[in-house]
C-alpha cells in the first residue's frame, strides 16, 4: 500500500509537470540538452522556419546585420540630434470571444508604454545599473496610433474583427509520446497558423499596407491539445517579421518572406500595462512578469532588425550589436543580476549579462534600457529597409516646451522629384541633401513659406534632407529608386 502511495504521489507530480508544460515545449525539451527552455517570443523560430523552406535565408539576414553595421559606421554625422521618427501603428484586435475584445484604453496605454521605453523616459530607468549607463540612450523613434486609414479617412488606429478562431496556434492532432509528428507538426503548421490572424479569409485581418503602417495583430495565440486533457498550450507570447532587403535579395527567398504578412503577433494578455486579462494557471507564474507592456517593446526591436541579446546561441554568437554584452543563453524571465555568462570587451570591462535591456527574456521588471548601438541599428533599418514606415520626421523643440513643426516629404520613394511642405507656417526654410556618403549634392531654399519642389538628380539609393529652419534642424530620408 506504502509503495503503491508513493507511486501514485510520483506520478501525479509527472502529470503536473508535463501539464504545465505542454506537449509542444515537452517536445522540444527533448531534443535540446537544455533543461531551460520557456516561454518566449517566435521571432527567432520563424527565421529559421524560413531557413528551413528557403536555405540561406538566415545567411542573408546575417549579412543584412553587416551590411547595417557598415551602413552606422558610414553614415558620419548627417542625422541632426533633433530629429525623431515617427511611426504610425495600427492594432488589429482580432477576438473570439469579450474578453479578448480589450478596450482602446489598454492600447493607448501600450502607446504610452512604447513611447517611454523607447524614449528612455520610463521612471524605471534610473535602475540601470551604474556599468550600462553610457552605453544606454534614447532611441529617437516614437509611435502614433494611425490617424488616417489607407483610404486617408480618420481612423483611431484600433481594428476590431470577431473571429470563429479560439486558438490561433490551431489544433494538435497528435498527443503524449508522439514527439516526432509534434515536431513535423510545429514545423509546418504553427506559424502559417499563426499568420491566420493577418488574414480576413482565414478567421484574421487583412494588413493596411504594411510599408506604411507598423501592423500589430492582437489574438489569442494558444494551441489546442484535445490529445491531451484539451490542454491549451501557449509557446509564444509574440513575435515579429524581421526585416528584409527588397533590393537585393533574389525574388526566391523573398516570396517565402512574404508569405508571412509583414508585422507583430501578440498574444492578447501581453498587450498592454493595464490589461484587465490574466494568465490562467499553468501559466499564472508569468503574471506581472511579462504584462507590463513591454513584450511588444521587444518584438518591435526585432521588426526593426535587433536580434535577441544573447544572439540565440552560445557566447560564439553576437547580436551583431557592439555595446551589449554577449550571454551564454536567455534570462528566465527573472531579474539575475549576478550572471556573466561569457567574457566580453566592451570599451575596456566585461559587464555582466544586461538583464536591463529590452532583447533579453528578462522580467519587464527589470527590462528598461536600449543600447546606443541597439538605437542605431533600429534607425539605420528604418532608414534603408523600412524606409516608408516613418516619413514623418519632426523637429522636437525641446528647448520651448515640445512645440513640434511637422514636414511632409513626398512622394517618398520617389523617382527624382521630391516636394516637402511644413504643416504650420514657419517661414523661409533651407534644405542640404546629402548622399549616403554624408556628401552634400544639394543646397537650396524654399520658394514660399510653406513648400519646396526640387529634383535629385543622383544614383538610386537613400538620400537624408537636412532642413534647417530658424536655427533648428532635422534630418528626413528619402528613397530614390
Ligand atoms: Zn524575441
Amino acid at each position: 500500500m506504502k509503495t503503491k502511495g508513493v507511486l501514485t504521489i510520483i506520478l501525479s507530480i509527472l502529470i503536473v509537470q508535463s501539464q504545465a508544460q505542454g506537449l509542444i515545449l515537452q517536445s522540444k525539451q527533448d531534443k535540446q540538452t537544455a533543461s531551460n527552455i520557456t516561454l518566449g517570443c517566435g521571432s527567432y523560430d520563424l527565421m529559421q522556419h524560413l531557413d528551413d523552406v528557403k536555405p540561406g535565408f538566415l545567411d542573408l539576414s546575417n549579412r543584412l546585420m553587416q551590411d547595417i553595421k557598415k551602413n552606422i559606421s558610414n553614415q558620419g554625422n548627417t542625422r541632426s540630434l533633433d530629429s525623431i521618427h515617427v511611426i504610425p501603428v495600427v492594432f488589429h484586435i482580432v477576438y473570439n470571444n469579450n474578453s479578448e475584445n480589450i478596450p482602446d484604453s489598454v492600447v493607448q496605454n501600450q502607446i504610452e508604454v512604447l513611447n517611454h521605453s523607447f524614449r528612455r523616459t520610463n521612471s524605471d530607468t534610473t535602475n540601470t545599473r551604474a556599468i550600462f549607463q553610457n552605453v544606454v540612450g534614447d532611441t529617437k523613434i516614437e509611435f502614433i496610433l494611425a490617424e488616417t486609414d489607407p483610404e486617408g479617412n480618420p481612423t483611431t488606429g484600433i481594428t476590431r474583427t470577431q473571429s470563429d478562431i479560439e486558438y490561433f496556434g490551431g489544433i494538435l492532432p497528435y498527443g503524449q509520446g508522439q514527439n516526432q509528428e509534434i515536431t513535423d507538426w510545429v514545423n509546418d503548421s504553427l506559424l502559417y497558423n499563426l499568420f491566420r490572424l493577418t488574414n480576413d479569409t482565414l478567421g484574421g485581418k487583412n494588413s493596411w499596407d504594411t510599408d506604411k503602417y507598423l501592423n500589430v495583430w492582437i489574438g489569442d495565440l494558444r494551441i489546442f491539445e484535445p490529445e491531451f486533457n484539451n490542454y491549451k498550450e501557449l509557446v509564444y507570447f509574440g513575435l515579429s517579421t524581421p526585416p528584409i532587403d527588397h533590393y537585393n535579395w533574389p525574388d526566391s527567398v523573398l516570396n517565402n518572406v512574404n508569405t508571412y504578412e509583414q508585422g507583430i503577433l501578440l498574444h492578447y494578455v501581453n498587450l498592454g500595462a493595464n490589461n484587465p486579462n490574466n494568465f490562467p494557471s499553468p501559466y499564472h507564474a508569468y503574471n506581472g512578469l511579462v504584462t507590463s507592456g513591454k513584450m511588444l517593446v521587444h518584438e518591435i526591436g526585432h521588426f526593426l532588425g535587433l536580434r535577441h541579446i544573447w544572439g540565440d546561441g552560445d557566447c560564439s554568437f553576437d547580436d551583431f550589436i557592439y555595446d551589449t554584452p554577449n550571454s551564454s543563453a536567455a534570462s528566465q524571465w527573472n531579474c539575475d543580476k549576478t550572471r556573466n555568462t561569457c567574457v566580453d570587451d566592451i570599451y575596456g570591462i566585461d559587464p555582466p549579462d544586461m538583464v536591463e535591456n529590452y532583447m533579453d527574456y528578462s522580467s519587464g521588471n527589470c527590462q528598461n534600457s536600449f543600447t546606443l548601438g541597439q538605437a542605431a541599428l533600429m534607425l539605420n533599418v528604418l532608414d534603408y529597409y523600412r524606409p516608408e514606415l516613418s516619413n514623418l520626421v519632426v523637429i522636437d523643440d525641446v528647448k520651448n516646451n515640445q512645440i513640434r513643426k511637422s514636414f511632409i516629404v513626398y512622394p517618398n520613394p520617389t523617382t527624382g522629384a521630391v516636394t516637402i511642405k511644413s504643416e504650420y507656417d514657419i517661414g523661409n526654410f533651407q534644405i542640404i541633401v546629402y548622399d549616403n556618403h554624408g556628401r552634400s549634392v544639394k543646397n537650396t531654399y524654399s520658394l514660399d513659406n510653406n513648400t519646396i519642389n526640387f529634383t535629385i538628380e543622383g544614383s538610386k539609393g537613400i538620400y537624408f534632407m537636412e532642413i534647417i529652419s530658424n536655427n533648428r534642424r532635422s534630418t528626413f530620408k528619402v528613397l530614390k529608386l
